[in-house]
């Protein structure tokens, strides 16, 4: 027979001893059935909510600009400091669209049954104001039903952000390292299960380690983005590049738009 204290012993082991696995899946409605009232869900937003519509300001054009600048001797640290003044400018006015139609509205199903939802990305404090922007775009908010509805910082050795409900960990930290304290920062209870959707292995993978606090976790390898037609295409984002920001004369608008091109603004966006 057992005696009280050594049960409670037993039960904190068992409590401890939570369960962690991976899937992959290119379908975000193979999300639902892992997820119940005591489930908090992390979303990646670039190739995972959302990818840029067009070809300049698509994470694979940030992506591809790193590789070049790596390409020519610099670190990876040095090439996203580098490249990371162009990739603010874009994200001004770089729309976004879903690679599933049906990925806001599963989200928003699920916001509607008061699922916990909170973004979690590697873009940097420095682009938030656009991001939030776009998730808007999508018809979406994540503080409706985000863990915390303040904002702070969680600190690094680099900036991170927690705003409107979306956790910039920045491109330099990994996500597990600002998750853990961003979780005992929020000063709530810690959820059951967590269930993590993101494009990449990586991510997904090094978020296994908080079931070490009992936390039961699914980590979703969510490849989309594989299976899309491809929407970065170097000439492309080169030459939209060049118009950013520019006005450009009558004659030249003009010329455009008898080409058939269309959206000539400030911007001119090619989608
Ligand atoms: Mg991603």
């Amino acid at each position: 027979m057992f005696s009280k204290n050594v049960l409670a012993a037993i039960f904190c082991l068992t409590s401890l001893v939570a369960e962690a696995k991976i899937v992959e899946t290119r379908h975000i409605e193979d999300v639902i059935p892992l997820i119940d009232d005591e489930t908090w869900l992390l979303v990646d937003l670039d190739n995972c909510m959302f990818e840029g519509a067009q070809a300049l300001g698509h994470a694979n054009w940030f992506y591809d600009e790193l590789q070049l600048r790596m390409q020519k001797g610099m670190s990876r640290e040095e090439a996203i400091a580098d490249a990371y003044p162009c990739w603010i400018e874009t994200q001004k006015a770089c729309k976004v669209k879903p690679l599933e139609n049906s990925f806001v509205p599963t989200l928003l199903m699920l916001q509607s049954k008061g699922i916990t939802i909170m973004g979690l990305t590697h873009r940097q404090p420095s682009v938030a104001d656009s991001t939030v922007r776009q998730v808007h775009s999508l018809g979406f908010d994540f503080l409706t039903t985000a863990p915390s509805k303040e904002s702070f910082v969680v600190l690094a050795k680099t900036p991170t952000l927690y705003f409107q409900g979306i956790l910039f960990v920045g491109d330099y930290n990994k996500k597990i390292d600002i998750y853990e304290p961003f979780l005992s920062m929020i000063k709530k209870t810690l959820p059951k299960k967590i269930v993590f959707i993101d494009d990449k292995r990586k991510n997904v993978d090094e978020l296994e380690s908080l079931a070490k606090y009992g936390i039961d976790y699914v980590g979703v390898h969510y490849t989309a983005i594989e299976h899309s037609k491809p929407v970065y295409v170097r000439e492309i984002a080169e030459f939209q590049y060049k118009l950013l920001n520019q006005i450009i004369s009558n004659k030249a608008a003009t010329l455009l738009m008898e080409s058939g091109l269309e959206c000539l603004r400030l911007n001119v966006e090619l989608s």
